[in-house]
């Protein structure tokens, strides 16, 4: 950081550019592409479907699977493919925020499976993934109470910043991924690596919900400019 100007030439409270695009495979029910700085994210969504094995089916609500993987060509070393405890872990907190805004209830002995392919990362990739999950939920006309969005902050020299680059989060004090039901500021993921005070966690939270309201704004772009209807003359 020199002159409070970033290494990517962004100011302290700016993101990544980002891009959105709902709707995006022919097969699944919904779906969503995400560029996010240099990640590069598909979600895909199938369901609800019945739950099979049928042991694992909960007869009260739908079950909400969401599978984080990372391609082998993601990263700069080739990535052994398959889940590993990183990927396990990722999955499971992104199943269970977007399960905290699913009406689950509504579709018991189902599923609902979230596919979420990372073909290029460079930090911030369950922050894009959830963000993109959302996205294809809401393509496949899950209904939710709100549409969930993510983010991080960080610290990095001294300096508390939104959305890190790769450099910023190897070199960087700290990382802090939220999801967030935007309309009622619920916190539905908060992670945190690395070391800050506490009043600069404070700052961190509330720059990273700062950045979903961002982030959501463009989330709902991508979803009306699938689904806007022209006027026929
Ligand atoms: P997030 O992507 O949510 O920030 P991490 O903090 O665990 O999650 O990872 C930070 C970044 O480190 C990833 O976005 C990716 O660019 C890189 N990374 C993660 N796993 C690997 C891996 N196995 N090999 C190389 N780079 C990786």
């Amino acid at each position: 950081m020199k002159d409070g100007i970033r290494i990517d030439g962004r100011k302290p409270d700016e993101l990544r550019p980002i891009k959105i695009e709902a709707g995006v495979l022919y097969r699944a029910d919904g779906s969503c592409y995400l560029e996010w700085g240099g990640n590069k994210i598909m979600a895909a969504v199938y369901g609800p479907r019945e739950a099979m094995p049928r042991h694992i089916q909960d007869p009260t609500k739908a079950i909400v699977n969401a599978r984080y993987n990372m391609v082998p060509f993601s990263v700069e070393d080739r990535k052994r493919p398959g889940p590993d405890r990183r990927s396990v872990e990722i999955s499971k907190v992104t199943s269970e925020a977007l399960e905290g805004v699913i009406f689950t209830e509504l579709f018991p002995r189902a599923t609902i499976d979230v596919c979420i392919e990372v073909l290029d990362a460079e930090a911030g990739t369950r922050c894009a993934g959830i963000t993109a999950a959302a996205v294809a939920l809401a393509d496949a006309g899950i209904p939710m109470r709100d549409l969930p969005v993510a983010c991080a902050a960080g610290k990095v020299d001294g300096t508390v910043v939104l959305d890190l680059t790769s450099d910023e989060d190897k070199e960087g004090d700290a990382d802090l991924p939220i999801a967030i039901a935007p309309r009622t500021e619920e916190i539905l993921l908060m992670q945190m690596d690395g070391h800050m005070t506490p009043a600069e966690f404070d700052e961190a939270v509330e720059l990273a919900i700062k950045g979903c309201r961002e982030v959501s704004k463009l989330q709902r772009e991508a979803l009306m400019n699938k689904y806007k209807t022209f006027e026929v003359e």
